[in-house]
């Protein structure tokens, strides 16, 4: 009886395997032709200057339009497109429409774009920018590049030349959700970063959690005193918004200001959660 009961159990667990490959295999299938098709859409997030009260770049976030099942969200297909190499195709692709999207931004606003490591440490990509760049006669310093720490950490053997020949031409690199991955104090020391992403995980919860306020708040002097920017990622809260001026958090992102829209440059209604500045 245990046997009969373990073996439907096993084949089970079989069924479901077999499925989930087959489902992956489908994506991957799919995707390859949405890249050929044009079926990745640049979405745009604006970053907003927290003490000045307006946007001052905008993120390109990647967007699947799947015509039989909506809109696909990137957790689910930048890991498979970095897996199968579709990743270098769908990046250079956000990162020339995103180029071009900025160009009809207001004077002085910039695009940043999310860089997957195996972006980064192709030979190519410095080219790939620059080539971006020159097509849409998007300004260098209007650019900012994405890198997780995974990706920098790469950039410590190969791609170190890509780094600097980047900063060479005046792009700005920002590390992303800063925090969550190995060694960030290492990353800071070996490479000229000018702007910190504070990962959402760290500003989700500052309201009651004092240790993860404390944490956020330490980042937020850390880049100060290095004289780097500073974005904290997923404010969805005034409460959240107002304990991170209090910080001194230059800048911020996040639903509270807008959710990812098709529009590169969607309209902030500072008025419903910021007090007029100071500065005035
Ligand atoms: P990320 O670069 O850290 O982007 C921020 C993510 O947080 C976005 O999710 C954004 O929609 C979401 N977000 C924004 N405001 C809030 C908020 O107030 N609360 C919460 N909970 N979340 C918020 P999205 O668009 O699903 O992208 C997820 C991740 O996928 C990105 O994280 C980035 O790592 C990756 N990704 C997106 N587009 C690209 C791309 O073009 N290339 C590469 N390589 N990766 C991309
Ligand atoms: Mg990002
Ligand atoms: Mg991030
Ligand atoms: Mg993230």
């Amino acid at each position: 009886l245990a046997k009969d009961r373990g073996r439907a159990r096993f084949e089970v667990f079989d069924d479901d395997l077999r499925g989930r490959i087959d489902r992956r295999l489908d994506t991957e299938i799919a995707l390859r032709s949405a890249v050929e098709l044009g079926q990745i859409e640049t979405w745009y997030q604006p970053i907003v200057d927290l003490r000045e009260r307006k946007v001052v770049a905008t993120e390109a976030l990647a967007r699947w339009r799947r015509p039989d099942r909506g809109l696909v969200m990137p957790v689910e297909f930048i890991p498979i497109a970095e897996e199968v190499g579709l990743i270098k195709q769908i990046g250079s692709t956000i990162l020339s429409q995103a180029c071009l999207a900025a160009t009809v931004l207001e004077r002085g606003m910039a695009v940043s774009v999310n860089v997957s490591p195996h972006q980064f440490v192709r030979d190519d990509f410095g080219a790939v920018v620059k080539r971006a760049l020159s097509s849409s006669g998007l300004a260098p310093n209007q650019l900012w590049l994405e890198l997780t720490e995974s990706a920098v950490m790469e950039a410590i053997g190969s791609a170190a030349r890509t780094f600097q020949e980047l900063r060479g031409i005046g792009v700005r690199l920002a590390i992303d959700d800063f925090g969550t991955g190995y060694s960030s104090f290492t990353h800071l020391r070996e490479f000229d970063v000018d702007l910190l992403k504070i990962d959402v995980t760290f500003v989700r919860d500052i309201e009651t959690s004092a240790h993860d306020r404390a944490i956020v708040e330490g980042v937020v002097r850390l880049a100060d005193s290095l004289k780097l920017d500073v974005v904290a990622e997923g404010i969805e809260t005034t409460g959240q918004l107002e304990l991170l001026q209090a910080m001194g958090c230059r800048f911020g992102q996040g639903y509270l200001f807008s959710r990812p829209a098709p529009d590169a440059s969607p309209v902030v209604h500072f008025e419903d959660f910021l007090a007029p500045s100071a500065t005035g």
